[in-house]
């Protein structure tokens, strides 16, 4: 019996199945595709009792677990490259492999002993098991690294040329606690900017002007941009506000969100929302702070500013506002630009539009950026400045440092976390790179060699709720990869499903999986309208498996019916129990041997079966053509008679195309 089919029986993944039977005294091994029978229907019938010896030895080792993981008390901080195996990485840390497994798969990811975890997987579950990872460098890698390069660019400006910028914040939060709301406030807060006029559109960042100050908000559906930009090493917010909502406390997207803002080193402040809901609880809220994530509030003695605020009825945003600057003041020392040198600044947002072309929004970071600048990523020249677009929708002619601006003119789509520069015009050719080639989703690249041509790739745009299933599923759907059949993730992003998934979706010719967040019902409208095709999931194998569905479904050759022929039926020279020799004149096209036969009476299908052997004035043949006579042996139904006609046809198989 195949594992897949007693797991459904059982009503537990494969490879929960996997994990239980070793523990059961079912040795099967790790990569078992069947089980025996006999075994299997054991396992069955016992199940019942079998599930309670498995539940009660869960709970014995996790007492064991937390007995082992009090002792793990010191932080410990290993250096780790890009992989690292599981034992390899338990070994590392001093812990026993169980517990490591075990934390893995609270994420959703179910690895072996010898399967390698990349360092973003790693630093998340260690962080989990209170350990400090870092990534090894060699020197050139650190050389890229896009942090380093802003790094390198800032260092070498000369102090007296650095002058105060905006502060950047990124809003973070578990999902339903109130950040959008809250953007939304804080954008409505600027009397200067709606005494102004114009609506503000959404370009994955705003700015607000508050005590003569501007203060730059990232407002990107889900916060991608800032994960996407830790994940690549790249800086881009200088302050954190964690949005808590104080009806519901701590939640695991908070714990996530911290753990980031903890990574990047930045200041934060805690925005406890909804207090203007009956059961928001203020002290609730900041207790499972502290006792969580060790965030002791100001006014118990710790350092971190806790605002309380209504995103929904505007209570507290001024405050926290002022909090913000205040912040941004006593780090004043890192939050500077030259605002004199070429421009340099991370991509944001990015997106295809059907007139405009690839579209990014970029955040200036040092420079000044303008209309006519060349822009490249890294040696690339990707496009010049056409238009600039500040976030009012307004036409401008420059973007200062800490601006987020829309840049329309480019020819490649950067992704998210990129870092473009300006002034690299003329020296670096158009040259398509390959990193961005992957990325770019249409139109094809002409360099793309012949293999690369063979392959048929199924392009999904991934939804998750936190970053650690984003990872644990991409890293699922690579291991199903098949050398004629790619996944191809286009971008994985935080949230809910959005219009903007959609418009990437329809020019990436994408699907869009969701794990574990909403598909708002209007969304839903307009990816039907647009024939994109959106499926929610809340179990990873349930996604991996339809995906592998689906590429059998490419695979599977689709069956053709080839016609070839007709014969009239003139005589019947023996009849068996199931086979007939008949003779016979061909009317139409020819027969040939093994082809597949209708038996045609009254012009309709009375029976059908296949031409074993074919003769032609007493000589076997491979096949006769029309106008000939034959002798042909009939395998099938016996109940041919004369002017019968027979009709001749093969089935061909055929590779589907996406
Ligand atoms: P996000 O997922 O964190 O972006 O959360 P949203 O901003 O979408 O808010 C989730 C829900 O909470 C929405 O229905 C909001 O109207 C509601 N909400 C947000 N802030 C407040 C608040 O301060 N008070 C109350 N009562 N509801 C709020």
């Amino acid at each position: 019996m195949n594992i897949t089919e007693l797991a459904r029986i059982l009503k537990i993944t494969p490879q929960e199945l996997r994990d239980s039977l070793p523990r059961l005294g079912f040795d099967i091994g790790q990569k078992a595709i069947k089980i025996n029978r006999n075994t299997a229907n054991k396992i069955i019938k016992e199940w019942p009792s079998l599930k309670k010896q498995l539940e009660k030895q869960t709970q014995a080792d996790e007492a064991e677990n937390a007995a082992e993981r009090k002792e793990v008390a010191v932080k410990k901080s290993l250096v780790i490259e890009d992989y690292i195996t599981v034992r390899d990485f338990a070994s590392l840390a001093g812990l026993p492999v169980k517990i490591v497994l075990s934390e893995l798969m609270k994420n959703s990811i179910f690895a072996s002993l010898n399967e390698k975890i990349d360092f973003e997987t790693a630093w998340l579950v260690g962080s989990e098991l209170g350990l400090e990872i870092k990534r090894a460098k060699t020197r050139h890698q650190a050389d890229e690294q896009p942090e380093n390069k802003l790094k390198q660019i800032l260092a070498q400006e000369k102090k007296e040329s650095l002058r105060g910028r905006p502060p950047v914040i990124v809003v973070m939060g578990h999902v339903d606690h109130g950040k959008t709301k809250l953007l939304d406030a804080i954008r409505k807060s600027d009397v200067v900017a709606s005494e102004a006029g114009g609506i503000t559109q959404h370009i994955g960042a705003y700015q607000v002007a508050r005590q003569n100050k501007l203060i730059t908000f990232i407002d990107t559906p889900g916060h991608e941009a800032f994960t996407a930009m830790r994940g690549r090493g790249a800086k881009i917010a200088d302050i954190a506000v964690l949005v808590v909502a104080a009806d519901d406390g701590v939640k695991p997207q908070t714990i996530e969100a911290y753990r980031i803002i903890e990574a990047s080193k930045i200041p934060f402040i805690v925005a406890i929302n909804k207090i203007d809901k009956p059961e928001a609880n203020i002290e609730k809220t900041k207790q499972e702070l502290s006792s969580q994530l060790k965030i002791i509030p100001e006014d118990w003695g710790g350092k971190t500013i806790c605002a309380p605020i209504s995103a929904l009825n505007g209570t507290g945003i001024d405050e926290l506002l002022d909090m913000v600057l205040l912040i941004a003041e006593a780090e004043s020392d890192h939050i500077k630009a030259n605002q004199n040198a070429p421009a340099i600044g991370t991509v944001i947002e990015s997106h295809i539009d059907k007139g405009a072309g690839p579209v990014a929004t970029i955040l200036v970071q040092n420079g000044t950026l303008r209309l006519g600048d060349e822009l490249s990523l890294g040696n690339f020249a990707i496009g010049k400045v056409k238009s600039l677009i500040d976030f009012r929708g307004q036409k401008i002619k420059q973007a200062l440092p800490s601006a987020p601006v829309q840049i329309i003119g480019l020819k490649t789509m950067p992704q998210v976390g990129d870092i473009l520069q300006a002034g690299a015009g003329g020296k670096i050719k158009f040259k398509k790179n390959k990193s961005l080639i992957k990325k770019t989703p249409s139109p094809r690249p002409e360099n793309e060699n012949e293999s690369e041509k063979n392959i048929q790739k199924i392009n999904l745009i991934i939804k998750s709720d936190v970053l650690g299933s984003a990872e644990a599923i991409e890293e699922s759907l690579e291991k199903i990869n098949t050398e004629k059949i790619k996944v191809d993730i286009i971008r994985k992003g935080l949230g809910n499903i959005t219009d903007g998934d959609i418009k990437e979706a329809e020019a990436a010719n994408a699907q869009i999986i969701g794990f574990n967040v909403k598909l708002p019902p209007a969304i839903e409208d307009l990816a039907r309208e647009k024939n994109i095709s959106i499926k929610i999931y809340n179990i990873i194998y349930d996604l991996i498996n339809d995906i592998k569905e689906q590429m059998q479904k490419i695979v599977e050759p689709t069956v053709r019916r080839v016609d070839l022929g007709r014969l009239k039926v003139l005589a019947i020279f023996k009849t068996e129990k199931d086979s007939q020799i008949i003779g016979g004149k061909i009317i139409n096209g020819r027969a040939e041997i093994d082809s597949l036969i209708e038996v045609i009476r009254n012009q309709k299908i009375i029976a059908s079966g296949k031409l074993s052997k074919l003769q032609s004035a007493k000589q076997d043949v491979t096949s006769c053509e029309e106008g000939q006579e034959c002798g042909i042996e009939y395998i099938g139904e016996p109940i041919i008679k004369n002017n019968d006609f027979l009709n001749f046809y093969k089935e061909k198989n055929e590779i589907n195309k996406i």
